[in-house]
């Protein structure tokens, strides 16, 4: 791969992209105390008085608490424990559409999930592609704050997704570190961040899109052939179709986040009020060097978040990165740093948008 060939490649999806657009214009419970238990003590003072809660009604024993999370939750974000989730998909090697391989890849993203308290569904489809029928899987994350199984379903305002699969090539060995690995393994220690406060996890759907990767070119998300984008697509067109999409205020899609520069170059058609607020909290934790303005747009997944399901949604995305489908796009390029910085980013948003 040359740098040559990687812009042509990029132009080919900002064009197709920029046309797609223009088609479209657009309490904790005390132990419970029997009152001849506190016989032989002095009289207590009312409640009131003493400044100590009163006795939880039995309705509300009844009821299991949700604890309220770290006030400052995005300092929880590990960018060493997520540099080890990366390791594991790198681990596995090249992970393309339909392979044997990318079926571990997700294995290892379900367990990750499901030790985190996440509940797990597969959305699996086939759809056409250029070298004919492909058995696709998404996977998702859904959290309850309550335990409840399964988990509703109406409880989550904003996605935050990222693809799993890697490019397939037949002259180098791709493992795609930064492109596939580095924004699924920071989604799972994000899953591991956000279950230390269940009412906001409740909030969020984790989604790690299956065929991201054109097999030969890409197409734009409402393209009739399409190529590349296909867990996104598949993903959108259910929210839209099950009328789910309204309940959502916002996605964030991650794709190569892991670069040791870490240089987020947002696509031009970024939606503006969600760009302020992501930008907003960059600037909150003193992390807004690290983003610039990418002259045009960028054909990725969250373009059929936008224009298919109608949620407005940002890819943070570092396409200012030399390795980007080479051989060189391996564990050495990324920096644990990197990870920490956009999942920090991302929860403190989270945390700004979604409440407690
Ligand atoms: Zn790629």
């Amino acid at each position: 791969m040359t740098v040559a060939f990687r812009f042509q490649i990029a132009d080919f999806r900002l064009a197709a992209s920029a046309l797609a657009a223009l088609a479209l214009i657009f309490a904790g419970c005390g132990e419970k105390k029997d009152a001849s238990a506190d016989a032989n003590k002095a009289p207590a003072e009312s409640p009131a008085a003493s400044g100590v809660p009163a006795q939880p009604t039995p309705a509300k024993q009844a009821a299991k608490p949700i604890p309220p999370g770290p006030a400052e939750i995005w300092k929880e974000f590990s960018g060493e424990r997520a540099f080890e989730e990366v390791r594991r998909q790198v681990e596995v090697g090249p992970r393309p559409a339909g392979t044997p391989e990318l079926e571990k890849a997700r294995v290892l993203i379900e367990d990750g999930l499901r030790r985190s308290g996440w509940e797990v569904e597969r959305q699996t489809f086939t759809n056409e592609t250029p070298r004919g029928p492909v058995q696709f899987v998404n996977v998702i994350g859904r959290f309850s704050a309550s335990g409840q199984t399964p988990v509703p379903r109406d409880t989550q305002r904003a996605i935050v997704c990222s693809h799993y699969d890697t490019k397939r090539f037949s002259t180098i060995r791709f493992v795609g570190a930064s492109d596939g690995a580095s924004s699924t393994g920071a989604l799972l220690e994000l899953a591991r961040v956000l279950a230390l406060d269940p009412a906001l996890a409740a909030k969020v759907e984790l989604v790690f899109f299956d065929g991201e990767e054109a097999f030969v070119q890409f197409t734009g998300p409402l393209d009739l052939k399409p190529d590349g984008l296909f867990g996104s697509r598949y993903y959108a067109t259910q929210l839209r179709d099950s009328k789910r999409a309204g309940q959502f205020r916002f996605g964030i899609l991650w794709d190569m986040i892991g670069d040791r520069d870490l240089t987020i170059t947002l696509p031009n058609d970024s939606p503006p009020d969600l760009t302020r607020e992501v930008l907003a909290s960059a600037d909150a934790l003193g992390l807004r060097q690290h983003f610039s303005k990418h002259e045009r747009s960028i054909l990725d997944d969250h373009e059929p978040l936008n224009m298919i399901a109608r949620i407005p949604t940002i890819d943070l995305i570092d396409f200012d990165y030399p390795a980007w489908h080479t051989a060189d796009d391996t564990l050495e390029r990324l920096s644990p740093e990197s990870l920490q910085k956009v999942g920090a980013i991302t929860l403190h948003h989270l945390r700004q948008t979604l409440g407690k």
